[in-house]
């Protein structure tokens, strides 16, 4: 099973509300926006267009690499409310 077949394989449950957030100003400023290749879900999306960031933090694996990896410290991260987010295993 490769790394696609296992994040499709994952169930959620989607909030309502983000549990991730960022200023976008900060975003416009950084040069490597690291977030948008170190996250294993591709949760983080910049839109060179319109300067602005995406998060689809729907897909949230919850593992905490974009909070550290942030070079500005810029991402507001907490766990999303209970009964929200990703399930690792049934049940
Ligand atoms: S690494 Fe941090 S500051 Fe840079 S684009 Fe991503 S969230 Fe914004
Ligand atoms: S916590 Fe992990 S999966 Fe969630 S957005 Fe950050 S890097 Fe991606």
């Amino acid at each position: 099973m490769n790394i696609n077949e296992k994040l499709a394989s994952l169930k959620y449950n989607k909030d309502n509300e983000s549990h991730l957030s960022v200023d976008n100003d900060i975003c416009m400023r950084c040069k490597n926006r690291c977030c948008t290749y170190i996250c294993p879900a591709n949760v983080y999306e910049w839109n060179e267009e319109k300067c602005t960031m995406t998060i689809r933090y729907e897909n949230c694996l919850e593992c905490g690499a974009c909070k550290i990896a942030c070079e500005k410290n810029n991402i507001l991260w907490k766990y999303p409310n209970v009964e929200y987010g990703v399930k690792f295993k049934n049940g």
